[in-house]
């Protein structure tokens, strides 16, 4: 019998951004942790040990995804803690936070035991929990930081709201820092951006849909660089989408404040251009995109809401600003906003419909592709904004190979063609505006503390076997 959470991955390239490893080697498993990776690791392997032939592949420390919306408790119609997580491993992911934006919210310890005991028994990842800032995200009155620190909470944060008020934002800052958790926030200034549903630019006016201007994220980073520096406390800004956001934390962190920020794909990829339909999008923004021949190019109409998202996709200008925050380390951290919501409830008119997108199953690819495939970043700086890099702004014992570490690994092949297709999908809803997509790069195999929870190939096989 084969030794059970082991295994011998051999012949990958082994990229460990942790450990500045970067190099075809084996990586040995036992009892799920990593025994030993490097000549010893052949060395050290039992001969009962599973073996998996990694040439070819990329071999790197379990991928992590700081921004989820798994919708438990409450929502449990657009995604659940099982369905979520098995899209995070189909994606690569074996550890992600979920946000607490579910009803009720995460404001409380006994919110934050109920999902982290849902998820050892249902999840097949790491779900780890952000708190709210606030009671019931209403913004008003800080909900119990030290309580939900003592409930396990990673970080906490209003997300899918912000904070209005400067003041208790100071507060929770304070609050957070004497329990060194970072504050993550949605940057969204409430009188700037009023109903807002697309970025304000040019095709807000040509298509009549109200604006969500940049200023409206700039303003609340401005607000949050300045209260970083006046407490000390670790602030991280979500989903940041604009040159200008960009800007303000470049010049911060060249200051020593202690401010990061994130990117999802879809900021980087696509523009406020797709919203007048595919057409008008690949004559203009998509012209250069991704080398799809013309007879290849994904087709949408106009007023898609699969394109509405908050923060909204933006300019071209400012999908630039975003891939060069990336490049330089302005953004150290890559995640994917994971928003799932119903059909019925996105198939209503743009205004309507809900903001979000699902994002665990394709951002590894669309981040191969704008920023490895483009040659703009290594493999290694791109793998540590989605382990290292998170790992330490959560300060988990996360996000690398080295010997002794929980086996959380993530086999990717950064080469493969695959076009992403409802039946591919793990998750309970389908808003995504990547369907029908040819994508390059793809999890092979995700294994969570030594236990292969994503294997490329086998589910295909097995439906091949039930005719
Ligand atoms: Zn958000």
């Amino acid at each position: 019998m084969a030794d059970t959470n082991s295994m011998l991955l051999t012949g990958g390239r082994v990229i460990d951004p942790a450990s500045k490893l970067d190099k075809v080697t084996d990586v040995l498993v036992v009892n799920g942790k990593i025994a030993a990776v490097g000549a010893e690791a052949k060395a050290q392997a039992s001969k009962n040990v599973e073996r998996f032939d990694a040439k070819g592949l990329v071999v790197c420390p379990g991928l992590i995804d700081l921004h989820v919306h798994l919708r438990e408790p409450g929502q449990s119609a657009k995604e659940t803690i099982a369905t979520g997580t098995a899209a995070a491993a189909r994606g690569g992911f074996t550890s992600l936070v979920c946000m607490p934006n579910t009803s009720p919210a995460i404001d409380s310890a006994g919110t934050v035991a109920l999902i982290r005991e849902k998820a050892l028994r249902e999840g097949v990842v790491n779900v780890f929990v952000a708190g709210a800032i606030s009671k019931g995200i209403a913004g008003e009155e800080l909900a119990p930081i030290g309580s939900l620190k003592q409930a396990g909470v990673v970080a906490i944060t209003d997300d899918g709201h912000c904070i209005q008020n400067n003041d208790l934002m100071r507060r929770a800052l304070e609050y957070a820092k004497m329990f060194d958790l970072p504050v993550m926030d949605h940057c969204q200034d409430y009188s700037l951006v009023t109903d807002g549903v697309m970025n304000e630019g040019y095709w807000s006016t040509a298509l009549g849909l109200r604006g969500w201007p940049a200023a409206g994220e700039d303003m609340i980073v401005a607000r949050n660089i300045l209260l970083a520096e006046l407490t000390g406390a670790r602030v991280h800004c979500q989903h940041i989408s604009s040159a200008g956001s960009v800007a303000l934390l470049r010049d911060a962190k060249k200051r020593g404040v202690p401010i990061s920020g994130e990117a999802c794909p879809h900021h980087f990829v696509l523009t406020d251009a797709t919203i007048a339909g595919s057409a008008k999008f690949w004559a203009g923004d998509g012209k250069e995109l991704f080398g799809y021949a013309a007879g290849e190019r994904p087709s949408w109409p106009n007023y898609h809401t699969n394109f509405k998202m908050n923060p909204p996709l933006r300019s071209a200008r400012d999908r630039e600003a975003v891939l060069e925050g990336l490049v330089d380390g302005t953004l150290e951290i890559l995640c994917s906003d994971h928003a799932p919501h119903c059909d019925y409830e996105k198939e209503v008119e743009f205004d309507y419909a809900p903001f979000g997108i699902t994002g665990l199953e394709t951002e590894l690819a669309l981040s191969l592709m704008q920023l490895h495939h483009t040659k703009r970043l290594g493999l290694s700086e791109l793998i540590a904004k989605f382990t290292m890099a998170p790992a330490e702004l959560l300060r988990l014992d996360k996000g690398t190979l080295k010997a002794g570490a929980d086996a959380d690994v993530t086999v990717f092949d950064p080469e493969h063609e695959w076009v992403y297709h409802p039946e591919n999908s793990a998750s309970k809803s389908y808003n995504t505006p990547f369907f029908g997509w040819r994508l390059k790069g793809k999890a092979v195999m995700t294994m969570v503390a030594g236990k292969v929870v994503w294997r490329e190939g086998k589910e295909s096989a097995m439906v091949g076997h039930d005719g």
